[in-house]
């Protein structure tokens, strides 16, 4: 039988699986068999052109990736690598495909995917644990951080309340001094800031969406930027001012047990 376009368009769209395997395997070891330095490149491009295709069905460029996966190598135009990236970045892909085309990806150029993994938006190609035919919706790093502003706008009217709570608290406190509940007084503090700790550090590690506790898996480094510069005080009379900016680190974190994303702080 000669290897040609026909017999890959058969191989692939064959309705029986063990026929289609076979014939796929005989593709593969005919690509695969030298030396015949860019001759095959062709068939290559062929194959990466059928996985790239959204109008095929669904199982041939499931195929067609396997076999781009197995063959192992690109043609001298890096078609394979383009088609199996473009689909790996099309989020409106279904996930198992994409995570099939960034394996394959993984074999043609593997640098090329250490650097995706690094990447926060593309987590959701790394992290399997996700039922990848219902996976839970995806949270880029932009959309994370708007949550978070969000979230801190909603609760803005606490701080000053806060502010009041810890004045009136402290004025308190400096009147009871030497009265026979100055004591109680400052154990009240030591529970009331213990108990607030402890009940932030648990806040922090439930999930936002199953509202379990204790959810939050291993922080991934997502970026980072600077607060805007606050005036802190000056170097003296008529010097410069001091100004200072923090660094804020973002990590994306998910839930262990539904597996949805967010985004921390630090
Ligand atoms: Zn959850």
């Amino acid at each position: 039988m000669m290897i040609d376009d026909t017999y890959i368009e058969t191989a692939l769209t064959a309705g029986d699986q063990a026929e289609s395997s076979k014939q796929i395997e005989k593709i593969i070891e005919f690509i695969k068999t030298p030396p015949k330095p860019g001759r095959t490149d062709h068939f290559i491009e062929n194959i990466a052109c059928i996985a790239g295709l959204k109008e095929r069905k669904l199982e041939v460029r499931f195929r067609a990736v396997d076999m781009l996966h197995k063959i192992g190598r690109d043609d001298a135009m890096g078609k394979a690598w383009s088609y199996l990236h473009i689909i790996s970045n099309d989020t409106s892909e279904p996930l198992r495909l994409r995570w099939a085309a960034v394996d394959a990806l993984r074999v043609i150029k593997p640098e090329d995917v250490e650097n995706m993994e690094k990447l926060p938006d593309m987590d959701d190609l790394f992290y399997r644990a996700v039922d990848p035919d219902n996976p839970p919706p995806r949270l880029s790093y932009h959309d994370g951080l708007a949550k978070i502003a969000e979230k801190q706008s909603r609760t803005m009217f606490i701080y000053p309340l806060i502010a009041l709570f810890i004045f009136g608290g402290i004025m308190g406190t400096y009147f009871s001094y030497g009265k026979w509940f100055f004591q109680l007084i400052i154990a009240g503090w030591i529970v009331l800031v213990t108990g607030f700790i402890a009940l932030s550090l648990v806040f922090a590690r439930r999930c936002p969406n199953c509202k379990r506790f204790f959810a939050r898996q291993s922080l991934k480094y997502a970026g980072s930027y600077n607060t805007p510069a606050r005036p802190i005080g000056s170097l003296g009379p008529g010097g410069s001012p001091v100004q200072v900016s923090q660094r804020v680190d973002a990590y994306k974190v998910r839930c262990r047990y539904c597996h949805h994303p967010w985004f921390v702080l630090r």
